[in-house]
């Protein structure tokens, strides 16, 4: 039986970003997954500003930013327009690289072992897991970050509550020029032409040398045009957004087409003794509003910087300890943002009322004034703000 202080059940983004942290703080630690090379897989593809704002907090930023390529400009479009060309950095990187860059921070002291966790018994002092081969790890504290998969949660009585059904689907490809070497932009924010298009937007971006798109929409995966585009022919993008071909010219998509639809999903009931749920584990968000990552970085960092020192430092871990990281200000106010962002996000792409178009006409008016504004400036040498909106 091996035993340390911290259990991390989980290595996705979460778990390996809270086992590299763990370890390099000193903390015994023992990380559990399936798979010692995380396999690909379709999530959060780039970091953006913010995201790598709270990455710098954990002290993993220098470990993981080498493996992203850097952009710093991104043309954005609105209604087929060009409305502005905003200087903001965008970290593009596929998710399986995040994981590995991630993995490759973790300290040799931390054990890492292959395997599938199938029982978890809880205590006041010490947590036992029993891995499928029949291993058992003792430790502290338990780490939950298995992201989507429910077992583990169900069998402890968590309950996973469902808020929103198949509430978007993200699409994830590469699009390739046809006769160039590349396209004119460095990276483009592509808005829809119509609310009633039901998209949110498309977001192309470097990784490497290809150009990835993320696409997402508020379409069912049975959608007539989604069952079209899962074929990957290009010109199906053109028929519901004709003008992107003036950005895009000739294009193709290559390699595989990821469609996945996401759900809205809180857990309640996880104040327990002995076990800290982090990431998707603890709670989805929305891929269209870009804050999933926001979340499993501000667990992370809040959970590593913050609680788990001080509560190794003293005895037991009763739930009445742990209930410190669930209440934590800046981890509430981070899942708040997520929740509240995901609704905005919708309503702004597909609300017909006429106060959203007209909201929806204000932004675009705002954008591209501030477009204008910027070439302006730059053309008589006046510095210029990042304007994110
Ligand atoms: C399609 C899609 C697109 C997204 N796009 C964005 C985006 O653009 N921007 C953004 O900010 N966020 C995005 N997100 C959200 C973000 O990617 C997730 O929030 C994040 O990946 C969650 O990481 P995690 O570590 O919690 O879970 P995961 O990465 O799912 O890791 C869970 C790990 O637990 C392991 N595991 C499960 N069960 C067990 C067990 N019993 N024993 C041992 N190990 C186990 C799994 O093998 C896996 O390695 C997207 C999500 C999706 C689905």
């Amino acid at each position: 039986m091996r035993q340390v202080d911290v259990i991390v059940v989980g290595g996705g983004l979460a778990g390996s970003l809270a086992a590299a942290m763990a370890g390099r703080a000193g903390i015994s630690t023992a990380l559990i997954d399936p798979h010692r090379e995380f396999p690909e897989d379709f999530r959060c593809e780039k970091l953006d500003q913010l995201q790598v704002s709270i990455l710098q907090k954990t002290g993993l930023a220098g470990a993981i930013l080498p493996a992203t390529t850097l952009t710093t400009e991104m043309w954005i479009a609105r209604f087929g327009r060009l409305v502005e060309i905003r200087p903001v950095p965008q970290y593009g990187i596929s998710y399986q690289s995040l994981v590995m860059a991630a993995r490759a921070a973790v300290p040799p002291p931390v054990r890492f072992i292959k395997g599938k966790v199938d029982q978890v018994e809880l205590g006041p002092e010490r947590q036992r897991v029993t891995l499928h081969d029949g291993e058992i790890v003792e430790g502290r504290l338990i780490v939950l970050a298995t992201g989507l998969n429910n077992n583990l949660r169900e069998s402890l009585g968590i309950v996973r509550r469902e808020i929103a059904h198949a509430f978007s689907t993200a699409v994830g490809f590469d699009l390739k020029p046809v006769g160039r070497s590349g396209f004119a932009f460095p990276a483009l924010g592509y808005y829809p032409e119509r609310s009633d298009d039901r998209l949110a937007y498309l977001s192309l971006f470097p990784i490497g040398e290809a150009m990835r798109a993320n696409l997402f929409a508020y379409r069912d995966l049975r959608d007539p045009w989604m069952q079209r585009l899962r074929d990957g022919n290009a010109a199906d993008l053109f028929t519901v957004m004709p003008r992107l071909r003036q950005f895009t010219a000739d294009c193709e998509i290559a390699g595989d087409i990821r469609l996945r639809s996401v759900d809205l999903v809180v857990t309640e009931k996880h104040r327990r003794d002995g076990i800290v749920l982090v990431g998707d584990a603890f709670g989805t968000s929305c891929p269209a509003a870009g804050t999933g990552t926001n979340k499993v970085l501000t667990d992370v960092e809040r959970l590593c910087n913050v609680y788990l020192p001080a509560w190794l430092a003293t005895p037991g871990m009763k739930s009445e300890k742990i209930a410190a990281f669930y209440d934590d200000a800046v981890k509430q106010a981070s899942d708040a943002y997520s929740a509240s962002r995901a609704i905005q996000v919708r309503s702004l792409s597909t609300e017909t009322s006429l106060s959203w178009k007209l909201f929806r006409l204000c932004r675009f008016a705002a954008q591209y004034g501030r477009g204008r504004l910027r070439r302006g400036r730059a053309l008589v040498g006046v510095p210029l703000g990042d304007g994110a909106a």
